[in-house]
């Protein structure tokens, strides 16, 4: 970065030609920049480095790498306020789990089991199973209809318009309905979007997490894994790209913050979908109209984690996930178990007396406009009528806020009706065989998670790599 402002006029103005008409003393090796230093990005840069051949330079803007991975430190151990878990064994595509074992990152068996609180305490596990019941039943029916929309038998509605239909021909009695109103919000979370604005004909495509029975993580943190990913790697961390103009001969000049400006012969962008779509980095010439109409095309949902130190643990030690399930009905989706549906303990992983309390969607953003001291009173509220305690001392509140956060612009990306997994396969089509594409938002493998985004960068090293050898 930062070359002078004379070689940038005399690029523009075309003096230039291929690659060697740089006026920097020329790398022998191709020069590839990656904008992104989240798991996608850093995917490429290990696949690219690992041919020895290219000259790598990473371009981050933040001050730390993993974009959506973010590990904190709390007690003896860690949370992370980003990803967290990764998908069921599946054969599909290992290659992040294969990393993991190769770096001696050890996974471990995580169970979501919630235990569920009304009013009156402890739900019992039999009137749960009524729930559970009541949400197969739920979930056939949004299977059939899945299969007459593919069918073109109806149109493509909202998830939420199925869920309705149901709860209005069901002769729900008010307990179950609360308690299917807790499983259809799990529900919502895998979707990667809200019951109302997801496509019911894709809304199990990236369900990205078995989420109501086993999953894996890491046995520290996902914090390790970006760690490992960005050992030894030329990062250029604090740099906001704004500009990538590039052309098939020249390759391509990616402009910054405070006009720093790098060239290079090819470059990937691994920055979210979402980044993309709110048109923070300016293409020059503008990108193909197919890619523009795929990117906002894509659906992004909020899913948010609040950290909460108390000055003493007062929910059973046993208990790694609970919910309150008697929160505000709504119509569809029904409760929202006052704005968090899920609370996990950290006790186990850190031995303090903190909390994960997890909210999606609309709650989600509109919370995002609260204070640390409000968050913590809004969850305490929801706490004290779970616990049936009046006074519940708040020592630390940190909240993620991927919606406000404008180099993530949400959490996941989804499919909204009428939209289609295609635009995350449209996403990853190169440009100009100059520009390169990663990210859990250009992937129909996987979606949506670390171990899409993992693969996307895998793949799309393997796309320039193919170049220089074909
Ligand atoms: C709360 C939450 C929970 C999640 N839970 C899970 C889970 O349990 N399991 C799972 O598999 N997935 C989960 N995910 C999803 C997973 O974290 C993401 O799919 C994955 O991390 C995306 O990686 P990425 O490289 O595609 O994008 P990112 O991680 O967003 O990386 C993009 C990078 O680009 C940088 N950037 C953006 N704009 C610019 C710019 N102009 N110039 C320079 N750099 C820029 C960003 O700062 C960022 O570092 C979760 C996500 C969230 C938010």
């Amino acid at each position: 970065m930062g070359r002078s402002t004379e070689s940038l006029s005399r690029w523009e103005d075309g003096e230039v030609e291929g690659e060697q008409s740089l006026d920097e003393p020329r790398s022998a090796r191709p020069r590839i920049a990656i904008i992104g230093a989240g798991v996608s990005g850093l995917a490429a840069a290990e696949a690219l480095e690992e041919t020895g051949v290219f000259d790598i330079t990473l371009i981050e803007a933040r001050n730390r790498v993993g974009g959506r991975i973010q590990t904190e430190r709390v007690g003896n151990g860690f949370y992370d306020l980003g990803g967290q878990d990764f998908l069921e064994e599946d054969g599909i595509d290992i290659s992040l789990l294969q990393y993991c074992e190769d770096k001696g990152l050890s996974r471990v068996k995580k169970s979501v089991v919630a235990q569920l609180y009304n009013k009156y305490g402890p739900v019992r596990s039999d009137s749960k199973r009524a729930g559970q019941r009541w949400y197969q039943e739920l979930h056939a029916e949004i299977l059939r209809k899945q299969i007459a929309i593919q069918n073109f038998e109806e149109p493509d509605k909202p998830l939420d318009a199925v869920i309705n239909e149901f709860l209005e021909t069901s002769l729900l009695p008010s307990r179950e309905r609360r308690m299917l109103a807790w499983f259809t919000k799990m529900m919502e979370t895998q979707t990667l979007g809200e019951a109302k604005n997801v496509s019911s004909k894709y809304w199990d495509w990236a369900m990205i997490q078995s989420g109501l029975s086993e999953k894996s993580g890491l046995q520290n943190c996902f914090g390790d894994l970006v760690n490992c990913l960005a050992m030894r790697k030329k990062i250029l961390m604090g740099v906001n790209v704004q500009a990538v103009t590039y052309t098939g001969d020249a390759g391509v000049k990616i402009v910054a913050d405070d006009n720093m400006e790098l060239y290079v012969d090819r470059c990937i962008v691994a920055v979210p979908v979402s980044v993309l779509a709110a048109g923070d980095l300016k293409f020059s010439p503008p990108l193909p109209d197919r890619k523009i109409s795929a990117m906002n095309a894509i659906g992004t949902c909020t899913l948010n984690k609040v950290f909460l130190e108390f000055s003493e643990r007062f929910w059973s030690e046993g208990d790694s996930h609970f919910a309150f399930i008697d929160g505000e009905l709504i119509k569809g989706m029904a409760s929202t178990s006052h704005r968090f549906y899920l609370f996990e303990s950290l006790w186990e992983s850190t031995r303090t007396s903190s909390l994960l309390a997890y909210s999606f969607g609309a709650d989600a953003e509109s919370q995002e406009l609260l204070s640390d001291q409000e968050l913590g009173d809004a969850v305490v509220n929801v706490l004290s009528n779970m616990f049936a305690r009046e006074r519940i001392k708040v020592v630390r509140v940190k909240a993620s806020k991927w919606n406000s956060d404008t180099l993530a612009r949400g959490s996941f990306p989804f499919v909204p009706v009428n939209g289609s997994p295609e635009d995350f396969n449209i996403m990853s089509d190169p440009v100009a065989k100059r520009i390169f594409f990663a990210g859990d938002g250009t992937t129909t493998l996987f979606p949506g998670s670390v171990r899409g985004a993992f693969a996307s960068g895998k793949r799309e090293a393997e796309k320039i790599v193919e170049l220089y050898n074909g």
